[in-house]
């Protein structure tokens, strides 16, 4: 890894070796076909079952439900290698982990962590999660997702949108108010009558990797899918903090593809008879991008020990997640400056990294939702609502 402070050194040998496993899995399973899978709109879904074989989904959650129990900082590791390779893979990941196994380990039924954990770790099962609506994602508790009550069952109406792996979830996690207009988390399998899934096509970002529209028409299904523990808002936005982590970790790698791009391309570019490495504008650059990943990396450790501690505070996961990725962003798109013309090719992974960075600057809370949240704790006005 990209480690210009020897933030390694600080690292146990365990959460070492699972960066090496993960970095040497994406290498051989991905990293040659990626291209290919981003121009055609392809989510490489036979890599799945192997992504749980290696133990990467779900990691940070405890073995007893089929996960691998790996620390918090190896889980960020995890996701800072998949994301490396492109975005797509650890939207997937975080998708499934965080988002999925997370609020059924925090939230569910024995029974449920029983029936679901084990395969969703394994990759045998797919999941999503449905949160945000058409009206606005940054306002989840303006969702108009209903769960009417009807005897032993619940009615589920309302749709969902920019549902990662909508259209290949065996599951959904719908989020949806009931008859007291409490939020409430639903575990809906998707072939469930009246429920479709479409598939959002011309995305320009996150290519490699399947956004959907979830339709629920009076889709009907036994109470007891409902998650027992989900009360409010509060459980869904605890998911999302899960997910935020893993963010703030897999940025990076994509700070580092696109910083190593660049910096090659540099040494062997020449104008003037000399490398545009040799520039000092291009240096200024390459110095940004690398103090940039060093600054983040310390983040997104620091958070690590903190949350392995039990003592992570959300807000931590605001700032980490805003500021890493678009630091990431601009690096993208500095890097892309120094390719040139090269720079607008799939043939380099910049623009791709730059492109997808778009949506990760976006999702989860954009860049300026975390902004107002990190305002409203360090003044204590509410600037957000
Ligand atoms: C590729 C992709 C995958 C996604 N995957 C999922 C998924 O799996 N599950 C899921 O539930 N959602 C998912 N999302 C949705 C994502 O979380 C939302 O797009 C995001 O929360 C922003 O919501 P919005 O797009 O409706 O924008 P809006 O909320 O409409 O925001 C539009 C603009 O207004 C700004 N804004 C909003 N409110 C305020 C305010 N109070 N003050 C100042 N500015 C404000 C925002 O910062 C933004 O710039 C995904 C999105 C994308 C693009």
């Amino acid at each position: 890894m990209l480690d210009y402070f020897q933030i390694t050194e600080a690292l146990s040998p365990e959460d070492r070796q699972t960066q090496t496993v993960a970095r040497d899995f994406m290498e051989a399973e991905a990293s040659d076909s990626v291209l290919d899978w981003w121009e055609s709109g392809e989510f490489p879904e036979q890599l799945v079952p192997k992504m749980g074989e290696m133990g990467f989904l779900g990691a940070n959650l405890p073995t007893e439900y089929g996960a691998s129990g790996v620390s918090n900082v190896a889980y960020g590791l995890i996701m800072y290698e998949l994301e490396r390779i492109d975005s797509g893979f650890r939207s997937f990941a975080s998708v499934q982990g965080a988002l999925v196994m997370y609020p059924i380990y925090r939230y569910g039924s024995e029974e449920q962590k029983r029936t679901y954990l084990p395969q969703l770790a394994a990759g045998q099962m797919i999941g999503c999660f449905g949160l945000t609506e058409h009206d606005g994602g940054s306002d989840p508790g303006a969702m108009k997702t209903r769960a009417r009550r009807d005897g032993e069952s619940y009615i589920l109406n309302g749709v969902k949108m920019w549902i990662t792996n909508g259209n290949i979830a065996d599951i959904a996690i719908i989020w949806a108010k009931d008859d007291d207009d409490v939020v409430r988390g639903f575990v809906v399998p998707t072939d469930t009558p009246g429920f479709q899934a479409n598939h959002i096509k011309h995305k320009m970002s996150m290519r490699a990797s399947v956004t959907s529209e979830l339709v629920m028409d009076e889709v009907r299904i036994p109470a007891s899918q409902m998650l027992p523990e989900t009360r409010g808002l509060s459980a869904p936005l605890s998911c999302l903090t899960q997910a935020r982590y893993g963010i703030a970790w897999g940025a990076l790698g994509a700070l580092e593809a696109v910083y190593e791009d660049a910096l090659s391309f540099s040494q062997h570019r020449s104008t003037f008879d000399k490398p545009i490495a040799s520039r000092q504008l291009v240096q200024t650059k390459l110095v940004d991008m690398v103090t940039d990943h060093t600054n983040g990396l310390l983040l997104a450790w620091r958070l690590g020990v903190l949350k392995d501690a039990g003592t992570m505070h959300h807000t931590q996961v605001s700032m980490a997640k805003r500021k890493n990725v678009r630091v990431a962003l601009n690096a993208a798109r500095s890097a892309r400056e120094i390719l040139g013309g090269s720079g607008i090719t799939l043939e380099h992974p910049t623009i791709r990294h730059m492109l997808n960075l778009e949506t990760v600057d976006t999702y989860e809370g954009t860049h300026d939702v975390h902004t107002l949240i990190l305002g409203r704790d360090i003044t204590g006005h509410n600037a957000l609502v």
